[in-house]
């Protein structure tokens, strides 16, 4: 078994909740020393167990966008060196800050998962994940120089570049998002190409898939498959390791979850810059804190669908109210629609009507059309409008 942190990640339970406990108490002083909006609200709690969390006040995406952006920073803004930015509760912003710690602390956690997903100083690891995860990307090159792979930290957008990149720099693991990797496999199998030509071995996916996409990926790339999965406002990556038995293990040292109606809840435990305590993620999950195969002692977690009306395409993050918002402004405004998504398609249904027909009369150019290019042009989406009938 690969460990990268065997002291944390096989940490014995009794211990690891002694240091829970510990680094929750040092939390809660911190923030009612340091961020306004919690001094009130933690005045006179005291947490005498890890039981006394549930009394603690919850952080929503919504506070965190309202503190854009910086307002729940617990260190002054000179000590941050690193600012990155994540979509909020419909499509608002937020800010994540890290101090110096704050980054090391990162890429130990991002080792963590190159290390049980078998990576090595041997690698030659390419960091594909697109412009709009330009943050995830650097989380991981910040583990894989730790770990003293090699990096190419290139992201060719166009599957040619890729192609070449990957036939002349010879990487062995290739990390990039689930649609990337289905669209390369089919690119390989066009072209002809025997992906056992090719010196990939492993292929790290970003988000949690189900086994018919792992399978294809792995077939289509011919590449051991893992999947890891992070948030934005917590860490991505960092937030958890899948390990050898396919178990998704929460780095428990840094991160204490709770499920609460089914949701995901995550305390920050260590980190500086921007501490989020009881922070509801709006991702339903799961979680069993059992013993694995694999050593690690920290919970299992199995991810769900997010309870919010958020989605992902091509690693764009949106909200069914950001394409609300787009569509008010087309001739398709305040009819009803539905967001149709695939690993390789975003399809936008719109329910048509009477009076949209009239307005497409009156329209200049093609309404379809039209739509489409203010997705792409307002939230850089690459979505495929379609008219379909009412639902009665
Ligand atoms: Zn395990």
């Amino acid at each position: 078994m690969n460990i990268f942190d065997r002291r944390y990640e096989t940490m014995p339970r009794p211990e690891l909740e002694q240091l829970q406990l510990e680094r929750l108490q040092a939390l809660l002083a911190r923030l009612r020393r340091k961020v306004r909006r919690y001094r009130e609200s933690l005045a006179d709690l005291r947490v005498e167990s890890l039981d006394d969390l549930a009394r603690l006040p919850f952080t929503t995406p919504e506070t965190l966008a309202d503190a854009f952006p910086y307002g729940l920073f617990a260190f002054p803004l000179r000590e941050i060196i690193r600012l990155h930015s994540a979509v909020g509760p419909e499509g608002r912003p937020m800010v994540i800050g890290h101090t110096r710690n704050d980054l090391t602390q990162w890429s130990r956690l991002a080792a963590r998962q190159l290390a049980a997903a078998g990576m090595t100083a041997n690698d030659v690891i390419q960091i594909a994940r697109g412009r709009a995860a330009a943050a995830a990307a650097s989380g991981y090159l910040l583990g894989a120089e730790l770990i003293e792979a090699s990096v190419i930290a290139e992201d060719p957008l166009h599957l040619d570049y890729q192609l070449a990149m990957l036939q002349n720099y010879r990487p062995t693991v290739l990390i990039t998002t689930p649609t990337h990797a289905l669209d390369f496999a089919r690119c390989l199998e066009q072209r002809r190409i025997d992906p056992q030509s090719l010196h990939l071995r492993s292929v790290l996916l970003s988000r949690n898939v189900n086994p018919q996409i792992r399978e294809q990926v792995a077939s289509g790339l011919f590449a051991s498959v893992r999947c890891t999965f992070g948030l934005g406002e917590i860490l991505d990556p960092g937030l958890c390791v899948e390990c050898e038995a396919g178990q998704f293990h929460i780095n428990e040292d840094q991160f204490l979850p709770e499920i609460c109606d089914g949701e995901l809840v995550i305390t920050t435990l260590a980190r500086e810059a921007l501490p989020l305590l009881r922070y509801r993620t709006r991702l339903a999950a799961s979680l069993r804190r059992e013993k694995c195969i694999c050593g690690r002692t920290g919970a299992l977690v199995e991810p769900g669908q997010r309870l919010d009306r958020q989605f992902r395409f091509r690693e764009i993050t949106f909200y069914e109210a950001q394409i609300a918002h787009v569509l008010a402004q087309t001739p398709a405004a305040g009819h009803r629609f539905e967001v149709q998504l695939t690993e390789t398609q975003l399809t936008i249904a719109i329910e048509i009507s009477q009076d949209l027909f009239a307005n497409t009369l009156t329209s200049a150019e093609n309404p379809r059309r039209q739509i489409e290019l203010e997705l792409l042009a307002r939230l850089g989406l690459e979505a495929e409008v379609r008219f379909v009938e009412p639902k009665r």
